[in-house]
Protein backbone atom coordinates (compact mmCIF):
# COMPACT_ATOMS: atom_id res chain seq x y z
CA UNK A 1 0.00 0.00 0.00
CA UNK A 2 2.82 2.20 0.86
CA UNK A 3 5.63 1.40 -1.81
CA UNK A 4 7.84 3.16 -1.93
CA UNK A 5 11.51 2.34 -3.78
CA UNK A 6 13.23 4.83 -1.83
CA UNK A 7 12.55 2.64 1.39
CA UNK A 8 15.56 0.53 2.69
CA UNK A 9 12.98 -2.01 3.90
CA UNK A 10 11.31 -2.57 0.76
CA UNK A 11 14.09 -2.94 -1.31
CA UNK A 12 15.68 -5.58 0.54
CA UNK A 13 12.19 -7.54 1.12
CA UNK A 14 11.94 -7.26 -2.96
CA UNK A 15 15.49 -8.62 -3.44
CA UNK A 16 14.41 -11.52 -0.66
CA UNK A 17 11.39 -12.11 -2.80
CA UNK A 18 13.50 -12.33 -6.16
CA UNK A 19 15.96 -14.62 -4.64
CA UNK A 20 13.60 -16.90 -3.16
CA UNK A 21 11.94 -17.42 -6.55
CA UNK A 22 14.96 -18.44 -8.05
CA UNK A 23 16.62 -15.14 -9.39
CA UNK A 24 20.42 -15.95 -7.51
CA UNK A 25 21.59 -12.70 -8.61
CA UNK A 26 19.87 -9.71 -8.30
CA UNK A 27 21.23 -6.24 -9.28
CA UNK A 28 20.49 -3.32 -7.46
CA UNK A 29 21.50 -0.78 -9.28
CA UNK A 30 23.08 0.70 -12.31
CA UNK A 31 25.27 3.38 -13.91
CA UNK A 32 27.31 3.90 -16.83
CA UNK A 33 28.93 0.04 -17.69
CA UNK A 34 28.25 -1.24 -14.71
CA UNK A 35 25.23 -2.85 -12.39
CA UNK A 36 25.82 -3.25 -8.56
CA UNK A 37 24.12 -6.26 -6.59
CA UNK A 38 22.88 -5.81 -3.32
CA UNK A 39 25.79 -6.50 -1.08
CA UNK A 40 27.44 -3.14 -3.97
CA UNK A 41 29.66 -5.30 -6.08
CA UNK A 42 30.15 -4.32 -9.43
CA UNK A 43 29.87 -6.19 -12.86
CA UNK A 44 30.97 -4.91 -15.57
CA UNK A 45 27.71 -4.79 -18.46
CA UNK A 46 29.02 -6.10 -21.87
CA UNK A 47 25.65 -6.94 -22.44
CA UNK A 48 24.02 -3.69 -22.32
CA UNK A 49 20.52 -4.96 -22.28
CA UNK A 50 21.08 -6.59 -25.58
CA UNK A 51 22.17 -3.49 -26.76
CA UNK A 52 19.68 -0.90 -25.67
CA UNK A 53 21.95 1.29 -23.22
CA UNK A 54 24.28 2.61 -25.58
CA UNK A 55 24.16 5.81 -23.33
CA UNK A 56 25.58 3.70 -20.25
CA UNK A 57 22.70 3.18 -17.82
CA UNK A 58 21.21 6.12 -15.76
CA UNK A 59 22.83 8.95 -17.77
CA UNK A 60 21.61 11.94 -15.70
CA UNK A 61 20.36 13.74 -18.63
CA UNK A 62 17.90 10.56 -19.46
CA UNK A 63 16.49 10.85 -15.68
CA UNK A 64 15.89 14.33 -15.64
CA UNK A 65 14.24 14.34 -19.09
CA UNK A 66 11.57 11.32 -17.81
CA UNK A 67 11.19 13.29 -14.68
CA UNK A 68 10.47 16.46 -16.68
CA UNK A 69 8.30 14.93 -18.99
CA UNK A 70 5.97 14.46 -15.84
CA UNK A 71 6.45 17.46 -13.64
CA UNK A 72 5.52 19.50 -16.91
CA UNK A 73 1.82 17.68 -16.93
CA UNK A 74 2.48 17.60 -21.31
CA UNK A 75 -0.17 16.18 -23.02
CA UNK A 76 0.55 12.90 -24.02
CA UNK A 77 -1.09 10.88 -26.55
CA UNK A 78 -4.21 13.24 -28.10
CA UNK A 79 -3.84 10.67 -31.17
CA UNK A 80 -5.40 13.07 -33.58
CA UNK A 81 -2.98 15.50 -33.02
CA UNK A 82 0.48 16.37 -34.08
CA UNK A 83 2.93 16.14 -31.13
CA UNK A 84 5.02 18.26 -30.53
CA UNK A 85 7.89 16.11 -29.18
CA UNK A 86 7.23 12.74 -31.96
CA UNK A 87 7.91 16.07 -34.76
CA UNK A 88 11.51 17.01 -33.06
CA UNK A 89 12.43 13.73 -32.85
CA UNK A 90 11.41 13.08 -36.47
CA UNK A 91 13.60 16.04 -37.78
CA UNK A 92 16.58 14.78 -35.40
CA UNK A 93 15.91 11.35 -37.34
CA UNK A 94 15.63 12.80 -40.80
CA UNK A 95 18.67 14.98 -40.21
CA UNK A 96 21.21 12.26 -39.10
CA UNK A 97 19.92 9.52 -41.63
CA UNK A 98 21.23 9.52 -45.24
CA UNK A 99 18.79 12.52 -47.02
CA UNK A 100 16.43 10.56 -48.73
CA UNK A 101 14.46 8.83 -45.55
CA UNK A 102 12.17 11.81 -44.83
CA UNK A 103 9.16 9.87 -43.42
CA UNK A 104 8.91 8.53 -40.02
CA UNK A 105 6.06 5.95 -38.67
CA UNK A 106 7.07 5.94 -34.66
CA UNK A 107 5.86 2.27 -32.91
CA UNK A 108 7.04 0.80 -30.17
CA UNK A 109 9.43 -2.64 -30.59
CA UNK A 110 11.87 -3.75 -33.18
CA UNK A 111 9.71 -5.98 -34.61
CA UNK A 112 6.84 -3.87 -35.20
CA UNK A 113 9.21 -1.68 -37.34
CA UNK A 114 10.49 -4.54 -39.02
CA UNK A 115 6.59 -5.38 -39.50
CA UNK A 116 5.97 -2.26 -40.45
CA UNK A 117 8.83 -1.85 -42.88
CA UNK A 118 7.79 -5.05 -44.78
CA UNK A 119 4.42 -3.99 -44.49
CA UNK A 120 5.19 -0.50 -46.56
CA UNK A 121 7.08 -2.57 -48.96
CA UNK A 122 4.47 -4.54 -49.78
CA UNK A 123 1.79 -1.39 -49.78
CA UNK A 124 4.34 0.48 -51.67
CA UNK A 125 5.14 -1.82 -54.63
CA UNK A 126 2.07 -3.82 -54.83
CA UNK A 127 4.26 -6.68 -55.09
CA UNK A 128 4.01 -9.77 -52.92
CA UNK A 129 7.72 -11.41 -52.58
CA UNK A 130 10.34 -10.41 -49.64
CA UNK A 131 13.87 -11.78 -49.33
CA UNK A 132 15.65 -11.97 -46.23
CA UNK A 133 19.36 -13.46 -45.95
CA UNK A 134 20.58 -16.96 -44.44
CA UNK A 135 21.52 -16.03 -40.38
CA UNK A 136 19.18 -13.02 -40.30
CA UNK A 137 17.18 -11.91 -37.07
CA UNK A 138 14.74 -9.32 -37.43
CA UNK A 139 12.39 -10.38 -34.42
CA UNK A 140 9.98 -12.90 -33.51
CA UNK A 141 6.42 -11.50 -34.36
CA UNK A 142 4.64 -13.18 -37.40
CA UNK A 143 5.99 -11.49 -40.24
CA UNK A 144 9.12 -10.81 -38.25
CA UNK A 145 9.69 -14.23 -37.68
CA UNK A 146 9.27 -15.22 -41.28
CA UNK A 147 12.55 -12.99 -41.96
CA UNK A 148 14.31 -14.30 -39.20
CA UNK A 149 15.96 -17.29 -40.77
CA UNK A 150 18.08 -18.16 -37.77
CA UNK A 151 18.24 -21.01 -35.39
CA UNK A 152 14.88 -22.53 -34.64
CA UNK A 153 12.99 -19.86 -34.47
CA UNK A 154 10.15 -20.50 -37.09
CA UNK A 155 9.96 -24.10 -36.07
CA UNK A 156 5.76 -25.10 -35.36
CA UNK A 157 4.58 -21.74 -36.28
CA UNK A 158 2.62 -22.85 -39.13
CA UNK A 159 3.79 -21.49 -42.78
CA UNK A 160 4.29 -17.59 -42.06
CA UNK A 161 3.80 -15.19 -44.12
CA UNK A 162 4.06 -16.41 -47.87
CA UNK A 163 6.13 -15.14 -50.28
CA UNK A 164 8.96 -15.18 -48.36
CA UNK A 165 12.12 -16.26 -48.93
CA UNK A 166 15.86 -17.25 -48.05
CA UNK A 167 18.92 -15.70 -49.78
CA UNK A 168 22.59 -17.32 -49.37
CA UNK A 169 24.49 -14.79 -47.00
CA UNK A 170 26.97 -13.09 -49.22
CA UNK A 171 25.65 -14.62 -52.43
CA UNK A 172 25.46 -11.84 -55.19
CA UNK A 173 24.12 -14.61 -57.53
CA UNK A 174 21.94 -16.09 -55.43
CA UNK A 175 19.99 -12.59 -54.61
CA UNK A 176 20.09 -11.62 -58.34
CA UNK A 177 18.97 -15.47 -59.07
CA UNK A 178 15.80 -14.38 -57.00
CA UNK A 179 15.32 -11.14 -57.97
CA UNK A 180 14.99 -12.04 -61.31
CA UNK A 181 12.27 -13.93 -61.10
CA UNK A 182 10.28 -10.72 -60.62
CA UNK A 183 7.27 -9.75 -58.33
CA UNK A 184 10.07 -8.72 -54.99
CA UNK A 185 8.86 -6.41 -52.77
CA UNK A 186 11.75 -5.81 -51.11
CA UNK A 187 15.38 -7.71 -49.50
CA UNK A 188 15.94 -6.92 -46.07
CA UNK A 189 19.05 -7.38 -44.35
CA UNK A 190 21.25 -6.46 -40.88
CA UNK A 191 23.79 -4.38 -42.40
CA UNK A 192 25.92 -6.70 -39.43
CA UNK A 193 23.99 -9.93 -38.34
CA UNK A 194 23.60 -9.19 -34.62
CA UNK A 195 22.98 -13.11 -34.08
CA UNK A 196 27.11 -13.77 -34.63
CA UNK A 197 28.30 -10.36 -35.58
CA UNK A 198 28.83 -11.24 -39.25
CA UNK A 199 29.41 -8.69 -42.07
CA UNK A 200 29.62 -9.24 -45.56
CA UNK A 201 33.06 -8.62 -48.49
CA UNK A 202 33.14 -4.94 -48.99
CA UNK A 203 31.18 -4.94 -51.94
CA UNK A 204 28.27 -7.03 -50.94
CA UNK A 205 25.75 -4.54 -49.53
CA UNK A 206 26.44 -1.47 -52.54
CA UNK A 207 26.21 -4.29 -55.05
CA UNK A 208 22.88 -6.33 -53.33
CA UNK A 209 21.41 -2.36 -53.30
CA UNK A 210 22.49 -1.88 -57.10
CA UNK A 211 20.41 -5.00 -57.51
CA UNK A 212 17.52 -4.28 -55.71
CA UNK A 213 17.08 -0.80 -58.01
CA UNK A 214 17.86 -2.36 -61.13
CA UNK A 215 14.72 -5.30 -60.46
CA UNK A 216 12.68 -2.09 -58.62
CA UNK A 217 12.71 -3.75 -54.95
CA UNK A 218 13.04 -2.25 -52.13
CA UNK A 219 16.17 -2.51 -49.99
CA UNK A 220 15.21 -2.30 -46.55
CA UNK A 221 18.28 -2.03 -43.92
CA UNK A 222 17.51 -3.46 -40.40
CA UNK A 223 19.55 -1.30 -38.01
CA UNK A 224 17.63 -2.01 -34.76
CA UNK A 225 21.05 -3.54 -32.95
CA UNK A 226 23.58 -1.69 -35.25
CA UNK A 227 21.82 1.75 -35.00
CA UNK A 228 22.60 4.66 -32.89
CA UNK A 229 26.46 4.65 -33.03
CA UNK A 230 26.66 0.68 -32.24
CA UNK A 231 29.29 -0.18 -34.95
CA UNK A 232 31.25 2.63 -34.35
CA UNK A 233 29.28 4.70 -37.01
CA UNK A 234 25.73 6.75 -36.11
CA UNK A 235 24.11 4.14 -38.68
CA UNK A 236 25.98 1.05 -40.05
CA UNK A 237 25.08 1.64 -43.17
CA UNK A 238 27.43 4.47 -43.45
CA UNK A 239 30.81 1.83 -43.50
CA UNK A 240 29.31 1.25 -46.99
CA UNK A 241 27.82 4.87 -47.73
CA UNK A 242 24.41 2.62 -48.64
CA UNK A 243 21.16 4.40 -49.21
CA UNK A 244 18.59 1.61 -48.21
CA UNK A 245 14.47 2.75 -49.40
CA UNK A 246 13.59 1.79 -45.33
CA UNK A 247 15.41 2.01 -42.17
CA UNK A 248 14.57 0.39 -38.68
CA UNK A 249 15.57 2.04 -35.41
CA UNK A 250 14.52 0.61 -31.87
CA UNK A 251 16.59 -0.75 -28.63
CA UNK A 252 18.66 2.33 -27.92
CA UNK A 253 16.56 4.97 -29.38
CA UNK A 254 14.83 5.22 -25.66
CA UNK A 255 18.03 5.10 -24.00
CA UNK A 256 16.46 1.83 -22.39
CA UNK A 257 13.79 2.88 -20.43
CA UNK A 258 10.47 3.02 -22.34
CA UNK A 259 10.06 1.06 -25.79
CA UNK A 260 10.79 3.13 -28.38
CA UNK A 261 11.28 2.55 -32.42
CA UNK A 262 10.60 3.83 -35.56
CA UNK A 263 11.20 2.83 -39.28
CA UNK A 264 12.42 5.92 -41.57
CA UNK A 265 10.90 5.86 -45.49
CA UNK A 266 11.49 7.94 -48.62
CA UNK A 267 8.52 10.17 -48.22
CA UNK A 268 6.91 8.30 -51.85
CA UNK A 269 6.82 5.19 -49.97
CA UNK A 270 4.93 6.99 -47.71
CA UNK A 271 2.54 8.21 -49.57
CA UNK A 272 1.81 5.67 -51.70
CA UNK A 273 0.66 3.54 -49.05
CA UNK A 274 -1.46 6.28 -46.97
CA UNK A 275 -2.88 7.32 -50.29
CA UNK A 276 -4.40 4.09 -50.88
CA UNK A 277 -6.82 4.36 -47.60
CA UNK A 278 -7.97 6.26 -44.26
CA UNK A 279 -4.80 7.42 -42.70
CA UNK A 280 -5.79 5.09 -39.49
CA UNK A 281 -6.92 2.29 -41.61
CA UNK A 282 -4.28 1.68 -43.19
CA UNK A 283 -1.20 1.73 -40.69
CA UNK A 284 -1.69 2.53 -36.57
CA UNK A 285 -0.12 1.93 -33.06
CA UNK A 286 -1.89 3.63 -29.90
CA UNK A 287 1.77 4.01 -28.26
CA UNK A 288 3.36 4.99 -31.15
CA UNK A 289 5.10 8.27 -30.81
CA UNK A 290 4.03 9.04 -27.17
CA UNK A 291 5.65 12.03 -25.33
CA UNK A 292 7.70 10.07 -22.96
CA UNK A 293 9.35 7.70 -25.34
CA UNK A 294 9.80 10.92 -27.75
CA UNK A 295 11.39 12.96 -25.16
CA UNK A 296 13.86 10.00 -24.34
CA UNK A 297 14.71 9.61 -28.46
CA UNK A 298 15.42 13.18 -28.43
CA UNK A 299 17.64 12.77 -25.01
CA UNK A 300 19.38 9.59 -26.25
CA UNK A 301 20.59 11.21 -29.47
CA UNK A 302 21.60 14.27 -27.71
CA UNK A 303 24.18 12.78 -25.52
CA UNK A 304 25.39 10.46 -28.27
CA UNK A 305 26.37 13.65 -30.04
CA UNK A 306 27.25 15.72 -27.46
CA UNK A 307 29.37 12.99 -25.34
CA UNK A 308 30.87 12.01 -29.18
CA UNK A 309 29.95 8.53 -27.94
CA UNK A 310 29.73 7.30 -31.94
CA UNK A 311 33.83 8.52 -32.02
CA UNK A 312 34.10 6.33 -28.85
CA UNK A 313 32.84 3.25 -29.81
CA UNK A 314 34.66 3.07 -32.90
CA UNK A 315 38.15 3.92 -30.74
CA UNK A 316 36.85 0.83 -28.70
CA UNK A 317 35.94 -1.07 -30.97
CA UNK A 318 39.38 -0.49 -32.52
CA UNK A 319 41.42 -1.26 -28.83
CA UNK A 320 39.10 -4.28 -28.46
CA UNK A 321 39.82 -6.07 -31.98
CA UNK A 322 43.59 -5.75 -31.63
CA UNK A 323 43.22 -6.98 -27.75
CA UNK A 324 41.69 -9.83 -28.95
CA UNK A 325 43.35 -10.85 -31.98
CA UNK A 326 46.39 -10.76 -29.24
CA UNK A 327 44.34 -13.39 -27.37
CA UNK A 328 43.99 -15.37 -30.12
CA UNK A 329 47.17 -16.10 -30.55
CA UNK A 330 47.68 -17.47 -27.17
CA UNK A 331 44.21 -19.65 -27.34
CA UNK A 332 44.27 -22.21 -29.68
CA UNK A 333 40.52 -22.28 -29.07
CA UNK A 334 39.71 -18.74 -30.46
CA UNK A 335 38.75 -19.94 -33.84
CA UNK A 336 37.77 -16.01 -34.77
CA UNK A 337 36.90 -12.84 -33.40
CA UNK A 338 34.90 -10.30 -35.44
CA UNK A 339 34.45 -6.50 -34.00
CA UNK A 340 32.12 -3.82 -35.25
CA UNK A 341 32.85 -0.89 -32.87
CA UNK A 342 31.31 -2.11 -29.88
CA UNK A 343 29.88 -5.43 -31.13
CA UNK A 344 32.03 -7.97 -30.48
CA UNK A 345 31.91 -11.96 -31.13
CA UNK A 346 34.45 -14.54 -30.37
CA UNK A 347 33.82 -17.76 -31.97
CA UNK A 348 35.00 -20.32 -30.11
CA UNK A 349 36.83 -23.33 -32.20
CA UNK A 350 38.01 -27.18 -31.74
CA UNK A 351 41.33 -27.63 -29.90
CA UNK A 352 44.34 -28.63 -32.57
CA UNK A 353 47.63 -29.12 -30.17
CA UNK A 354 47.80 -32.27 -28.60
CA UNK A 355 48.24 -30.11 -25.32
CA UNK A 356 45.32 -28.30 -25.57
CA UNK A 357 43.47 -31.65 -26.73
CA UNK A 358 44.17 -33.08 -23.29
CA UNK A 359 43.45 -30.39 -21.27
CA UNK A 360 39.83 -30.11 -23.15
CA UNK A 361 39.46 -34.03 -22.48
CA UNK A 362 39.35 -32.51 -18.66
CA UNK A 363 36.39 -30.47 -19.43
CA UNK A 364 34.94 -31.94 -21.16
CA UNK A 365 31.83 -33.33 -18.63
CA UNK A 366 30.64 -30.81 -21.29
CA UNK A 367 29.40 -31.10 -24.85
CA UNK A 368 32.88 -29.50 -26.83
CA UNK A 369 29.65 -27.73 -28.77
CA UNK A 370 28.59 -26.10 -25.62
CA UNK A 371 32.22 -24.66 -24.33
CA UNK A 372 30.61 -20.86 -24.34
CA UNK A 373 27.94 -21.73 -23.09
CA UNK A 374 28.52 -23.89 -20.21
CA UNK A 375 32.12 -22.33 -19.45
CA UNK A 376 33.14 -19.00 -20.58
CA UNK A 377 30.10 -16.74 -20.00
CA UNK A 378 29.43 -18.95 -16.56
CA UNK A 379 32.98 -17.75 -15.70
CA UNK A 380 33.02 -14.43 -17.33
CA UNK A 381 29.90 -13.92 -14.56
CA UNK A 382 32.31 -14.91 -11.83
CA UNK A 383 34.85 -11.98 -12.71
CA UNK A 384 31.97 -10.35 -12.65
CA UNK A 385 31.75 -9.84 -16.77
CA UNK A 386 28.38 -9.66 -18.18
CA UNK A 387 28.74 -11.40 -21.94
CA UNK A 388 26.27 -13.90 -23.61
CA UNK A 389 26.37 -16.57 -25.97
CA UNK A 390 25.38 -16.42 -29.99
CA UNK A 391 25.53 -18.11 -32.93
CA UNK A 392 23.81 -20.79 -34.89
CA UNK A 393 25.80 -23.41 -32.97
CA UNK A 394 25.86 -21.32 -29.75
CA UNK A 395 29.58 -20.95 -30.22
CA UNK A 396 30.27 -17.27 -30.06
CA UNK A 397 30.89 -15.66 -26.48
CA UNK A 398 29.01 -11.80 -27.28
CA UNK A 399 29.67 -8.36 -25.98
CA UNK A 400 27.60 -5.30 -27.12
CA UNK A 401 29.19 -2.65 -24.37
CA UNK A 402 27.45 0.61 -23.96
CA UNK A 403 29.59 3.09 -25.80
CA UNK A 404 30.96 5.07 -22.86
CA UNK A 405 33.55 2.10 -22.15
CA UNK A 406 37.14 3.72 -21.51
CA UNK A 407 40.09 1.84 -20.96
CA UNK A 408 39.63 0.49 -17.61
CA UNK A 409 36.62 -1.81 -18.56
CA UNK A 410 38.28 -2.72 -22.08
CA UNK A 411 41.43 -3.63 -19.88
CA UNK A 412 38.86 -5.80 -17.33
CA UNK A 413 37.11 -7.65 -20.39
CA UNK A 414 40.40 -8.78 -21.99
CA UNK A 415 42.10 -9.89 -19.04
CA UNK A 416 38.98 -11.77 -17.56
CA UNK A 417 38.75 -13.41 -20.86
CA UNK A 418 42.18 -14.17 -21.00
CA UNK A 419 42.30 -15.76 -17.06
CA UNK A 420 39.11 -17.53 -18.24
CA UNK A 421 40.91 -19.74 -20.95
CA UNK A 422 43.90 -20.16 -19.20
CA UNK A 423 42.41 -21.51 -15.98
CA UNK A 424 39.91 -23.54 -17.85
CA UNK A 425 42.64 -25.16 -19.85
CA UNK A 426 45.29 -25.24 -17.50
N1 LIG B 1 15.90 -6.64 -35.69
C1 LIG B 1 17.14 -6.82 -35.22
C2 LIG B 1 18.32 -6.63 -36.13
C3 LIG B 1 17.34 -7.16 -33.88
O1 LIG B 1 18.58 -7.34 -33.40
C4 LIG B 1 16.22 -7.31 -33.04
C5 LIG B 1 16.36 -7.64 -31.56
N2 LIG B 1 17.45 -8.38 -31.20
C6 LIG B 1 14.94 -7.13 -33.59
C7 LIG B 1 14.82 -6.78 -34.91
C8 LIG B 1 13.71 -7.28 -32.75
O2 LIG B 1 13.63 -6.26 -31.82
P1 LIG B 1 12.66 -6.40 -30.56
O3 LIG B 1 13.25 -7.44 -29.67
O4 LIG B 1 12.64 -5.01 -29.96
O5 LIG B 1 11.33 -6.79 -31.09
Amino acid sequence: ENYDLHDQHVNSTLVKVLRTIGFDKVYASAKGSYLYDAEGQDYLDFLSGYGVFNIGRNHPLLAKTIKDVLDLDMSNMVQMDCALLSGLLAEKLVEITPPHLDAVFFCNSGAEAVEGALKFALGATGRNRILSLSGAYHGLTLGALSVTNNGNFQEGFGKLLPGVEQVIYGDLNDLEDKLRQGDVAAFIAEPVQGKGVYFPADDYFPQAQALCRRYGALFIMDEVQTGLGRTGKMWALEHWNLEPDILTVAKALSGGYVPAAAFLTRRDIHQRVFSRLDRCVVHSTTFGRNNLAMACGLATIHVLQHEKLVENAAWAGQIIEQKLLELKANHELIKDVRVKGCMVAIEFGEPRSMKMKLAWKGIHAVDKGLFPQMIVTPMMNKHRVLTHVAGHNLDIVKALPPLVIGETEIHRFISSLDDVLQDCTR
